[in-house]
């Protein structure tokens, strides 16, 4: 495997330590996997994936996008009815580095009007620090451990079980895809994967933490606020 994949699977501890409030992996030292599917709600992957997940009696987490919840909220109660955790993963899958804070922290929050949860992980896994700084105060931004690259189109199923079990460790955050273009790989290694992971000691469970203490206040409501108040002043005056 080449150095960039290998990256692109696994980041090195080094790089995470980094980034020390995202998390990406979670404590402890239980043979314990979360497996987490980001860009859905799809009718074409997501209820295949809960099936497979059911047959094993797993819980996961779905990160969605808020658009393809609001086209298909019949597949989204499906997730939640399954009893599996849900995550903001942005309103319409936005890159960070391209827009500004206010712009995404808007397009979070349109997200969190359908998606309820303290659980964000940003598309591409790339942010700005001043989003970054807004969003964790709200959030527990969730990042991986190993990915499966389940959405290149370059890479068979077989590929995609290497890469997790290449890389796989007690507390591995595990990224796959319920997006069609991922549909043949993350279908096709999912249950092969759940197999040899069972077979060599792991469970799985879903991500949880407690609830983050608030601020709910975003810049640009705060913006809004400001005007209203001054706007109250004024008409006091008045
Ligand atoms: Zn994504």
């Amino acid at each position: 495997m080449g150095k960039t994949l290998k990256i692109r699977v696994h980041l090195p501890d080094w790089l995470t330590k980094m980034f020390p409030h995202s998390v990406w992996k979670m404590p402890g030292n239980e043979k314990v996997v979360y497996l987490t599917f980001d860009d859905g709600p799809v009718p074409e992957v997501t209820p295949a994936i809960i099936d497979i997940l059911n047959r094993y009696n797993i819980k996961a987490t779905f990160f969605c996008v808020g658009e393809n919840v609001v086209k298909y909220p019949e597949v989204y109660q499906q997730i939640i009815e399954n009893g599996h955790t849900t995550g903001n993963h942005t309103f319409n899958h936005i890159k960070g580095l391209s827009c500004s804070k206010d712009y995404y922290i808007k397009n979070v929050d349109e997200a969190a009007r359908l998606i309820n949860s303290n659980l964000f992980r940003p598309p591409y896994g790339l942010l700005k620090q001043s989003q970054f700084n807004t969003l964790r105060k709200r959030y527990n931004i969730i990042m991986w451990d190993v990915i499966s690259c389940d959405y290149d189109k370059g890479l068979s199923p077989k590929s995609c079980i290497s890469n997790v079990m290449d890389y796989v460790r007690e507390g591995s955050i595990i990224t796959f895809h319920d997006s069609v273009k991922a549909k043949t790989n993350v279908l096709e290694s999912l249950p092969e994967i759940i197999e040899r992971l069972k077979h060599e000691g792991f469970s799985f469970n879903k991500i949880k933490f407690p609830n983050k203490q608030k601020p709910v206040v975003t810049p640009w409501v705060k913006q809004l606020q400001k005007a209203r108040d001054n706007f109250g002043r004024k008409s006091n005056r008045a």
